[in-house]
């Protein structure tokens, strides 16, 4: 794995997924070889988790605020068979699915925010400090299988394709939170991440040029940076192409209550359409490969 990067709920949080279906555009079609990883778009938090954290409801509920992709699976992969997105079930603070599995590789892991987090985004204490067997029950339940289930995707759609796409689909504040590295104030619209051996080039000159078109500042890697790529292909798959999509969320929710904002489906069907035209960069590479 390579990578970087609420809602009012009360405490104990639930799965975007349970909230009504607003999304109603015509969403271009994309290949069956096209894959979404959505780690950061659930406010869901099990309510044996939720006791373990320090925080109370009113605290807890401005984290999840900050910290979660508001609204990102019904941003990109709304409508797209289950077999090709990859969403975590649950809140990022109860596992973040997108950080290494070994806090030694993780460079979140020296703010307390590996892939379980014992610091929140300002550096309060989110949870006690966690015993080994507690930290690798959590992963157990929550990272490997998500990971097991990316990778399978991915090799699904290699073996029936003979190459596939892998879109990390993210969000960001508009404002730096205490925990980024990248402080900077002037955030763009859209922050597209990529992996030197996975992303070809052609893909993100074509997204970076396709998001321009429609209106949207974009920066390569800034305020984040990398694309996931399953540990099992990572730098060995020539086949798998993959890239990070990460939209500032002013552009599509009230970053104050985590709602959607009245343009959200016109914003969907702009991302959808830009994806649809890196895809097609893809299609012509089609014969050779996604490297020359
Ligand atoms: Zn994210």
């Amino acid at each position: 794995m390579s990578s970087k990067d609420g809602t009012d709920v009360g405490g104990v949080g639930a799965a975007n997924s349970s909230a009504p279906n607003l999304c109603c555009f015509d969403a271009p079609v994309l290949p069956d070889w096209v894959l979404f990883n959505v780690p950061h778009d659930s406010t869901f938090i099990p309510p044996l988790e939720r006791s373990r954290f320090l925080l109370n409801d009113a605290e807890l509920n401005v984290e999840l605020l900050r910290m979660t992709d508001h609204w990102t699976f019904d941003l990109f992969a709304e409508g797209i068979p289950e077999r090709r997105v990859l969403r975590s079930p649950v809140s990022r603070l109860v596992v973040d699915v997108e950080r290494f599995e070994e806090d030694s590789l993780e460079i979140m892991a020296s703010r307390g925010m590996g892939a379980v987090y014992e610091r929140t985004s300002d550096g309060q204490q989110l949870r006690p400090p966690l015993p080994a067997a507690q930290r690798q029950e959590l992963m157990n339940t929550w990272h490997l299988p998500h990971h097991y289930r990316l990778t399978e995707a991915v090799q699904r759609a290699l073996d029936d394709h003979g190459h596939a796409l892998l879109i990390d689909a993210h969000s960001f504040p508009s404002r730096p939170l205490p925990c980024d590295w990248d402080q900077q104030p002037d955030r763009p619209d859209i922050c597209i991440g990529t992996d030197d051996f996975h992303t070809p080039p052609q893909l993100a000159d074509a997204l970076a040029g396709a998001f321009g078109t429609a209106g949207w500042t974009v920066k390569l890697n800034s305020p984040f940076a990398g694309a996931l790529v399953p540990m099992r292909n990572y730098r060995q798959e020539h086949n798998l192409a993959a890239v990070m999509i990460e939209v500032n969320r002013a552009l599509y929710v009230d970053e104050t209550t985590g709602d959607r904002l009245p343009c959200f489906a016109s914003v969907a069907k702009a991302i959808r359409n830009v994806i649809l035209s890196g895809v097609r960069v893809l299609n012509l590479r089609d014969e050779g490969g996604f490297h020359d």
